[in-house]
C-alpha cells in the first residue's frame, strides 16, 4: 500500500506542468518525474519525429522503467500524455489548463512554430488533454485548474497540498478499519 498518493500533472505544452510539479515537489516533499527528461536521458525513444519536432516515445521500455520508481508512492508524473500510465498507478490527475492568448505566447516565446504551434493550439482549445484523462481514468480523480497569472501556480498547489493531506487520512482510516 502506498503511504503517499501518486500525481498525474498534465496538459498542452506550455500550459504550466513543469511550475507545478517543481513547486509541488518541493512543498509536499514528492519526487518530480519529468517524463520528457527520462525519455531523453535514458534514450526511451525510437528516433525524432522531425515535423512535430518531438521523439517518438518507445512506451514499454518508458513503462517498465516507471513501474518501479512509482511503486512506493509520492510520485508527480509530469507529461503532456496521460492516458498510458495504468489507472493502479494512479491517485489523483491535474490538468493544467490556460488561456489560449497566453498559451500562444508562452509557445512562441519557446520557439514554436509551424505545425507544432498549431497543432498544440487546438489541443488547448478542443481540451484533449482534459478528455483523455476523464476517458483513462475515473472522473472523480481529475481536476482541472487554470494556469494564466503567477497567482495561480500557488493557489493550486496548495489545493493539492490539500488534497494530499485528505488522501492520506482516508488512507490511515481505512487502516484502522482494516486492523479491527
Ligand atoms: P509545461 O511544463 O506545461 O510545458 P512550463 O511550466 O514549462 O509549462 O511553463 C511554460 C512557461 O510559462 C514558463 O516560462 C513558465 O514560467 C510560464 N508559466 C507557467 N505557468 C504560469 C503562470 N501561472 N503564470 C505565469 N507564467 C506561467
Amino acid at each position: 500500500m502506498r503511504t503517499n498518493p501518486n500525481i498525474v500533472i498534465t496538459g498542452t505544452p506550455g500550459v504550466g506542468k513543469t511550475t507545478h510539479a517543481e513547486l509541488l515537489a518541493r512543498n509536499a516533499g514528492l519526487k518530480h518525474l519529468s517524463i520528457n527528461q527520462i525519455v531523453k536521458d535514458e534514450k526511451f525513444h525510437e528516433g525524432w519525429d522531425d515535423e512535430l519536432q518531438t521523439w517518438i516515445v518507445d512506451e514499454d521500455k518508458l513503462l517498465d522503467h516507471l513501474e518501479i520508481l512509482v511503486a512506493p508512492g509520492g510520485c508527480i508524473l509530469d507529461w503532456h500524455a496521460c492516458d498510458l500510465f495504468p489507472k493502479r498507478w494512479v491517485d489523483l490527475v491535474v490538468v493544467i489548463r490556460c488561456d489560449s492568448t497566453t498559451l500562444y505566447d508562452r509557445l512562441t516565446a519557446r520557439g514554436y512554430k509551424g505545425k507544432k504551434l498549431e497543432e498544440n493550439m487546438d489541443a488547448e482549445i478542443m481540451e484533449v488533454l482534459l478528455d483523455e484523462a476523464k476517458e483513462a481514468y475515473d472522473e472523480e480523480i481529475v481536476v482541472e485548474l487554470k494556469s494564466d497569472e503567477a497567482e495561480d501556480v500557488e493557489a493550486n498547489v496548495e489545493r493539492i497540498e490539500k488534497w494530499i493531506e485528505m488522501w492520506k487520512k482516508d488512507r490511515e482510516g481505512e487502516e484502522d478499519e482494516e486492523e479491527q
